[in-house]
Parts: C-alpha cells; sequence; structure tokens
C-alpha cells in the first residue's frame, strides 16, 4: 500500500503493528471468498446450505481444538468474538464469589484482568525491573492462603513480547488444583500451542491477531465445564425451551453461544488455524528470531533510545520504547506521516504493566489516573513496534533509519499539532488520502 507523507511524494506502508491485528492471509482470504457465496443460517435450515455451513461452523470447534492440543474427549470449543469476551464468559462461568482468589499477573492486558475482578478478589504476581516475573514467583503466590481457584496469566506479553514460562507454572498450578487459564491473544500467532502438554485447562484467542479478520476468536476448556449452568449471554439458539417462567438449556457449546453466530469469521479463523499448521512452525521461528534480533540491534542505534521489558531475543517480535524528549505519540505520528512506518503507542491496555515498566510512582500513577479521568489525552506511555511472519528484516531497518533521523531533528515537532484524542497531526492538512 503506497501513503503519501510530509513533503509530497508517497512511500510504501511499513506495518510494524501486528501485535494490534495482523491482515488477513492470503489462505484465509481465500478460504473467506469461497465460502462467501455459499454461507447461510446455522443449526436452523434443513436446506442444504443451511446443511453446509452448520458442517463447517462445527468441523471448525475441531480444527480450533487440534490447533492448540486440545483433547476434543475432554474439551470443546466456542466462538466468542475475541479474547476480551472469552475471559467474560470464562470469568462469569465458573461461578467464583468474592471469597475466590484469582491469581494473575502484573504483565496482563486489561482483558484478563477487569473480568475476573468483577467476580472475585486478585492475588497479583508482580514484575521485577525488566518486566518478568520466574516460576518461583507464581508458585509462592499459588502456596499463599487462601488457594487460589484460578490462576490466569498471558502466554505473551503484548507490550514486551516476553515470554512467560508457561509449562513450569501450569505444572505447579495444577499439583495444587489450581484451574489454569491461558490469554493466548499473541501467542497463538507466534507460537505451537499444545494445552494438553504443558498443563493448560482453558486458552483463549482472538483470530484477528493470527492471520484472519475481526470478530472470531476461541474460548477452548473443559467441556463439563460449559455443559451445565447459566449462560453469560442468553436469548435463542442456547435454549431448548422457553417458557415465560421456565428455560431448558441447551447443551454445550450451543448453550454459551445464543444469537446467530459469525460463520463466516469462524471459517477465517480456521483457516488461519490451519494454515499454522505443524510443518510452517520451523521456519517462522526461525523468521521471528532473526526479526527480533534486527529489532533489537536497530533500536540499540538510535539515540536516546530507552527500551522497556526484557532484553532477550527469546521473545516476540515486539519492543516497547521510549525517546528522550519526544512525546511517545509524537514518535509515532512521524514514523507514520513521514516514514509510512504504522506502530503503536501508549499503555497498550496494560496499565498496570506500563507504570511498572516506565517506573511510575504511586503519585505519577494517582496523576494518570485523575488526568484521564479529567480527559487529558497527553498521558504516559510508550512506543510499541511489533512484527510477525508478514514482516522483513528491511521492514525492521527502515524503523531504525526512521529513528535515528527522529532522534536528529527533534525541532520538526512544530510541524505537528496535538489533537483532542491524544494523537498529533500535522500542522498542514491533507495528508489523509491513502493510495490502493
Ligand atoms: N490479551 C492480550 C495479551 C492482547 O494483546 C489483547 C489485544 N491487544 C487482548 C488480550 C484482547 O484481545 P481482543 O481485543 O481481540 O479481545
Amino acid at each position: 500500500m503506497q501513503v503519501p507523507v510530509l513533503g509530497g511524494g508517497t512511500r510504501t506502508y511499513v506495518d510494524l503493528d501486528t501485535a494490534a491485528t495482523s491482515p488477513a492471509s492470503a489462505a484465509v482470504a481465500r478460504a473467506v471468498a469461497d465460502f462467501l457465496p455459499r454461507y447461510s443460517s446455522v443449526h436452523r435450515g434443513a436446506g442444504a446450505r443451511s446443511q453446509y455451513a452448520s458442517a463447517r461452523y462445527e468441523g471448525a470447534r475441531d480444527t480450533l481444538l487440534g490447533f492448540v492440543g486440545a483433547d476434543p474427549a475432554t474439551h470443546v470449543a466456542l466462538f466468542p468474538r475475541n479474547t476480551t469476551e472469552a475471559l467474560n464468559v470464562l470469568a462469569f462461568r465458573l461461578g467464583l464469589t468474592r471469597d475466590d482468589v484469582v491469581l494473575t499477573t502484573a504483565v496482563e492486558h486489561h482483558a484478563n484482568l477487569l473480568p475476573w475482578r468483577r467476580h472475585a478478589r486478585l492475588r497479583v504476581v508482580d514484575v521485577d525491573a525488566a518486566g518478568t516475573f520466574g516460576p518461583e514467583d507464581v508458585i509462592a503466590a499459588l502456596d499463599q492462603r487462601p488457594v487460589p481457584r484460578v490462576l490466569t496469566l498471558t502466554g505473551a506479553s503484548n507490550v514486551t513480547g516476553w515470554l512467560p514460562d508457561l509449562g513450569r507454572i501450569a505444572t505447579a498450578a495444577r499439583e495444587r488444583g489450581v484451574l489454569v487459564v491461558v490469554d493466548a491473544a499473541q501467542l497463538a500467532g507466534h507460537r505451537p500451542i499444545d494445552i494438553t502438554a504443558l498443563g493448560i485447562d482453558v486458552l483463549a484467542l482472538s483470530g484477528h491477531k493470527m492471520g484472519a479478520p475481526y470478530g472470531a476468536g476461541a474460548l477452548v476448556g473443559p467441556r463439563d465445564l460449559f455443559s451445565s449452568g447459566e449462560p453469560l449471554l442468553v436469548g435463542g439458539g442456547a435454549v431448548r425451551a422457553v417458557s415465560f417462567d421456565d428455560v431448558v438449556w441447551a447443551d454445550g457449546p450451543d448453550r454459551d453461544e445464543a444469537g446467530s453466530p459469525n460463520v463466516l469469521g469462524v471459517v477465517a479463523l480456521a483457516a488461519a488455524a490451519e494454515e499454522l499448521g505443524p510443518e510452517v512452525w520451523p521456519a517462522l521461528l526461525g523468521h521471528e528470531r532473526a526479526l527480533t534480533a534486527a529489532l533489537d540491534a536497530e533500536l540499540a542505534t538510535v539515540p536516546g533510545l530507552r527500551r522497556l521489558g526484557p532484553g532477550t531475543v527469546d521473545r516476540l517480535p515486539v519492543a516497547a520504547f521510549t525517546l528522550a524528549g519526544v512525546p511517545h505519540a509524537l514518535v509515532a505520528a512521524r514514523l507514520s506521516h513521514e516514514h509510512a512506518i504504522g506502530v503503536r503507542s501508549g499503555c497498550f491496555c496494560a496499565h498496570p504493566y506500563m507504570s511498572r515498566l516506565l517506573s511510575l510512582t504511586e503519585d505519577e500513577v494517582r496523576r494518570f489516573h485523575r488526568d484521564a479521568g479529567a480527559g487529558r489525552v497527553d498521558l504516559p506511555g510508550a512506543v510499541r513496534a511489533s512484527a510477525n511472519r508478514g514482516t522483513s528484516t528491511a521492514d525492521v531497518a527502515a524503523l531504525g533509519t526512521a529513528l535515528r533521523a527522529i532522534a536528529g531533528t527533534p525541532e520538526d515537532a512544530d510541524r505537528y499539532r496535538l489533537d483532542e484524542h491524544g494523537q498529533y497531526v500535522p500542522a498542514a492538512p491533507s495528508l489523509t488520502v491513502v493510495r490502493g
């Protein structure tokens, strides 16, 4: 895609925001184009198209179970919209009370904090200065009283790309009879997952971070968890019989999928999962290792750049950083408007983690909340560059070149103004045209 840049002309867009959303892959686009003329209602129609759509929808459950290494005899895949919805459904379905403790970590995305906090008490494993913790820290928290009912943690950080030691952590939790939940929103598109081997009970993921478009995610968990009790969303499709004062719920997984499902999105999600089969991982992991090393090498050459998080290469190709004297949103804007590079800036829906990575004091966190409440938009944050299988090392080199140029021309900040959404926009208008 060609995009206009400040000063005239166009440049080829470089997408270094893939941790937010990764574009649909060619295989997924083909699967959608193939299914689109044939899709129909599922589970209700006797006609051939409805039968076909139902078979594709139900078949996708098996695909997703296979994708994460779940046993179809014990596990089921539900299709919420995304990881956020998956974790909200799960937190509701576990029947937690205020007496229950959910053990989580300071690394989490808000999607893996807020749904739990609504139903139970949180116990949080904190991070060190590098933004990491060890399995022993989780074990110590597991051994505090009362014993947590649930341990929920991310498979990979969306801020730093850091990968907690899931296997050791899950084993320790399981030994103590604690349900293990993993937020695999970031992990799923970057690493093979085997929940059976790792000892994970429940896993949530989003299609739009692994090569499918928005609107379909997966919640994989034990069948019996979803075969009794009330669902979060209620309505048609989730029931067997309804009167004005009674309801007979459908069996799982229909019970948790009230309303017409996103069949097209689920077909896309299944195509994305199929594309990430065992044969692709060796080359993909090699490519991502090269990207991570290139990212670290480029960022190390930028004057005034401070990295957040661990320096380890064994992480996702993601890096968060600040640039001395340049607000994070201005760095992102200059990368976009002058170099056609897309990154993310802010706190990445992980405020507690970012407060720690930025070493904010308690007073500074309080001010952050006060300012946010008052509608201020120039809040603390950082820049995040993220890459995936579609990224080349040339893309990463372009980031390094652009950041060195920005660090060397702080006076060019004058060409921008801060808008009411907290984004820096060029003081001169008419740069919004995008050419295909
Ligand atoms: N967890 C992590 C680690 C994420 O990166 C994200 C998305 N940024 C989410 C959860 C939420 O995903 P979604 O917006 O697709 O629900």
